[in-house]
């Protein structure tokens, strides 16, 4: 037994996103049922539709931010109860033994990879479907608990775009005394900005023109600089102790890394469908680090949420209909985002 909801899929890499439905599978003694009340949508729900990471396994549900309220528990569920206000991010799996998933990172999971929120397999052999819908049941290690003071419509996001931006800004101890770049001012880029300047360090913004620089500056910059300006890269060389980049397109990563200090990180958190190309000189030259960060683990997700209830911080959204999802992919392809869609899952 199942049951049915209603879902925006994706049918092909070409086709627009149509309206359907899927089967939730009944609650088992460890998941969590809930009401979908807003889904956030990430540029990885694009990449994956349109089969730039690889060929998706249609129909795709997308969806990977996605809040709501509990209608149903499972009979060994002891974290939450009906009515409890929780959130789903990327993973809804992974193996739980070995050494990543004990640590407490299970999208680094060895032993059977992260079970993707949409587009995977999980254990029982069905497709994933994400949050594009109205219902979803998932075991309650990967449900996280949604802070009362956060409204549910802009807790979506924190799911994945909070996430991604927070785990390596701890990681590679962003605070007090550090400088920060961000690139990119889109939707993991504005979550950056907010959370580093929460967490006391220094940031600039590196975005394609100055369009955007008042609402950077607004939401915690101390600094704005369009890299279509070439003087941008002379007046920055080596001051960032970490930068964060969040744009979906390749870049000239030999520029961006010049920028960077002594012994400084440029974190990769874009992911283009192209390999990155990454010059000897800027990263030898200074003894800097390329690395890269995907979202966070189940723990760091919910230390992030409560830091933002404490901090107040929270994304900027522009809720839409579930109808205008299409529309909205087009916008967020030409960065027309500010800063994040996320969709009324009253209106699927
Ligand atoms: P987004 O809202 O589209 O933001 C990307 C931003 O990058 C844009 O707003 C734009 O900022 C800049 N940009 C776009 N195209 C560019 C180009 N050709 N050249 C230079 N800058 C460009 O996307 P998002 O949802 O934040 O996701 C960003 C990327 O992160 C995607 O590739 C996504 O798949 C990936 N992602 C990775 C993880 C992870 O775990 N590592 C998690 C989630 C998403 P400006 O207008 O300010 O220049
Ligand atoms: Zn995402």
């Amino acid at each position: 037994m199942t049951t049915t909801v209603s879902a925006y899929a994706a049918t092909s890499p070409t086709e627009p996103l149509v309206k359907t439905t899927i089967e939730r599978r009944d609650v088992g003694p460890h998941d969590v049922a809930f009401d979908i009340k807003f889904a956030g949508i990430c540029h990885s729900d694009i990449h994956t539709v349109k089969g730039e990471w690889g060929p998706a396994k249609y129909p795709v549900v997308p969806g990977h931010e996605i809040a709501g309220v509990v209608t149903e528990v499972g009979s060994e569920v002891t974290k939450y109860k009906v009515g409890d206000h929780v959130g789903v991010g990327c993973m809804v799996g992974s193996c739980q033994n070995c050494d990543n998933c004990k640590a407490g990172l299970e999208q680094y999971c060895l032993g059977t990879g992260m079970i993707g929120t949409y587009n995977a397999t999980d254990r029982d052999g069905t497709p994933t479907q994400g949050g594009y819908s109205q219902a979803i049941v998932t075991d309650e290690k990967f449900v996280l608990r949604i802070p009362d003071s956060i409204p549910l419509d802009k807790a979506a996001p924190l799911l994945c775009a909070g996430v991604t931006l927070w785990s390596p800004l701890k990681h590679w101890n962003a605070g007090p005394g550090k400088k920060v770049a961000i690139i990119g001012l889109g939707g993991l880029g504005h979550m950056g900005v907010k959370l580093a300047a929460a967490l006391g360090a220094e940031v600039t913004v590196l975005s394609q023109s100055l369009k955007k620089m008042e609402d950077g500056l607004r939401l915690g910059a101390s600094h704005y600089y369009a890299t279509s300006d070439p003087d941008t890269f002379a007046k920055l060389a080596g001051q960032f102790d970490l930068i964060l980049n969040t744009v979906s397109a390749n870049l000239n990563m030999g520029a961006y890394i010049s920028l960077l200090k002594v012994d400084g990180t440029l974190v990769e958190l874009g992911a283009p469908e192209q390999p990155l190309e990454v010059p000897f000189f800027p990263l030898a030259g200074g003894r800097r680090s390329i690395s890269g960060s995907m979202i966070g683990g189940i723990p760091e997700t919910q230390d992030m949420l409560d830091f933002c209830a404490e901090h107040g911080v929270t994304p900027e959204i522009e809720v839409i209909e579930a109808s205008y999802v299409n529309e909205a992919y087009e916008r967020v392809l030409s960065s027309d985002v500010r800063y994040r869609f996320v969709i009324d899952a009253s209106t699927i």
